[in-house]
């Protein structure tokens, strides 16, 4: 099976649910960073369920970030989601110190910690959520920022496998969300089958050979697969980005660029990828600047000769 993601319901329509495997990009975050296994399952728990969150916004121009910030030695760790279900994201402090290398990752990202969710939801202000980490594993910790923040009464396992060599195994999500309109019978029922539930990466490697539809079927007698769609780990990042964001360096600052280091490297924070600028394309971006910084001047001073003068 590749990384894909599923979209199901059942019970009438009461009960939602989402289900992703992320193997594989759990694989090519640990590659691009190089992590060791700690930080890429903690990054790795955190992206399948992000993936899962994108997929629930409402449109292709919404995306949402998530951080999560303990006092553990791996710092922070930041994700975006796409509605397409892809998604990027990095640790902050991934190199692990010899004697953390064995913690479990709820002691590598460490209490007191909060997790916050930020949604662009192309309006005017960005939507935000806060809650409290509850035993910094991940899982439990999403379930209740659905609960609090969305309102939304949600049970989630995930799970990342990763061998002794850095392999993963199998890494996935289950998110799933009673509709407001469930009965009691129906909510023990969704209790009872999370109670069965085989651990995440479990299940992923025993429908591995199949298929996430089939997985969605055997958990309800009435499952509805609506979705299953790929998802990746791809960043948006890119070579003209970036000099975009070298356009908004100081001009002391290229100079130095361009006259003591006779180039520039900028790797992306989101996906680790690093990004040359030759000596010549730093000048033309100095250029731009300079020319702009120009236009900026001459149009001020125009605002300002047209300014009428109350004294007047
Ligand atoms: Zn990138």
């Amino acid at each position: 099976m590749k990384d894909q993601l599923v979209k199901a319901m059942a019970l009438d329509g009461r009960v939602r649910f989402y289900i992703d495997r992320t193997t594989d990009l759990v694989q090519e975050a640990m590659d691009r960073f190089d992590l060791p296994n700690g930080s890429g399952d903690a990054l790795g728990r955190v992206l399948s369920i992000a993936s899962i969150m994108g997929s629930m916004l409402k449109s292709e121009q919404e995306m949402l970030t998530i951080n999560i910030l303990g006092t553990g030695p791996l710092g922070s760790i930041v994700v975006d989601a796409y509605p397409n279900g892809n998604v990027r994201g990095f640790v902050a402090n991934p190199k692990l110190a010899p004697e953390d290398v064995h913690l479990p990752v709820s002691e590598l990202i460490g209490l007191p910690g909060t997790l916050i969710v930020t949604k662009d939801l192309q309006m005017e202000d960005n939507w935000s959520g806060t809650v409290e980490l509850q035993n910094g594993e991940i899982g439990q910790d999403f379930a209740y920022y659905f609960t609090l923040s969305e309102q939304t009464p949600t049970a989630v396992s995930v799970g990342v496998k990763i061998d002794e060599n850095g392999v993963v195994q199998a890494a996935g999500a289950l998110v799933l969300q009673m509709m407001p309109d469930a009965t009691d019978a129906e909510i023990s029922m969704c209790e009872h089958v999370l109670s069965g539930l085989k651990p995440m990466t479990e299940l992923i490697e025993h429908y591995d050979d199949s298929s996430l539809d089939l997985l969605a079927e055997d958990l309800f007698e009435d499952t509805v697969v609506l979705e299953n769609n790929p998802i990746a780990f791809k960043c948006t990042c890119s070579k003209e980005k970036t000099a975009g964001l070298l356009r908004t360096v100081s001009q002391g600052h290229l100079k130095e660029m361009i006259e003591e280091d006779h180039g520039a490297d900028v790797t992306c924070n989101f996906c680790n990828e690093t990004y040359h600028f030759s000596e010549d394309e730093l000048k033309e971006i100095l250029a731009e600047t300079e020319k702009n910084l120009a236009e900026t001047e001459e149009l001020e001073s125009h605002v300002a000769e047209d300014s009428p003068n109350p004294a007047a």
